[in-house]
């Protein structure tokens, strides 16, 4: 998908130099509460498809840890919608939540356990330490029955399986 140049005022010039960033402060936070799980990982792995944020090949669950605005967090305050170049913004949103959709479910037909963290969800730590205890939990009983996911149907594209987002709606607006 082609986009027309990049918008030109300076907020916006950081902000898009910040999604370039690898090891992102909400990264840190979960890896330190998944430290504190005790469960091991690796970190952007390349080798497994959709190259999450945090893996465990052999326990076998992904973590994806998604900035509210890039990624465009439903509901979330942080995912604004700038005011220029709205049909721009939206087009470049759209991308991102299909893109990330593709490697949520090549990791999942891969027979992983997927969880995404929210940015704004790592500035509760206790909260999320709970959540991810939980989750952990979870696949560790998992991990004991039969592997799941290989079999599964091909993906519903990312569009039909979210017919009524807050930017389809946007577009629909500026349309
Ligand atoms: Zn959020």
């Amino acid at each position: 998908m082609r986009f027309p140049p990049r918008p030109k005022d300076e907020a916006t010039r950081q902000r898009m130099q910040g999604q370039a960033r690898t090891d992102t402060q909400p990264e840190l936070v979960v890896r330190g509460i998944v430290r504190e799980t005790g469960n091991a990982y690796r970190t952007h792995v390349r080798d497994l498809p959709g190259r999450p944020d945090l893996a465990n090949k052999k326990r076998r669950w992904a973590l994806f840890v998604h900035g509210c605005y890039w990624h465009r967090h439903e509901g979330c305050p942080r995912a604004t919608l700038p005011k220029h170049n709205r049909g721009w913004w939206i087009s470049k949103f759209e991308a991102n939540v299909s893109r990330d959709a593709r490697k949520e479910q090549m990791i999942r037909n891969a027979g992983f356990r997927v969880l995404v963290v929210w940015e704004c969800e790592t500035l509760d730590e206790r909260a999320l330490s709970r959540h991810l205890e939980e989750w952990f939990r979870e696949c560790r009983a998992e991990g004991s029955l039969p592997r799941q996911g290989r079999t599964l149907a091909p993906a519903a594209s990312a569009a039909s399986r979210q017919p009524d987002s807050p930017l389809r709606r946007a577009r629909a607006r500026i349309r």
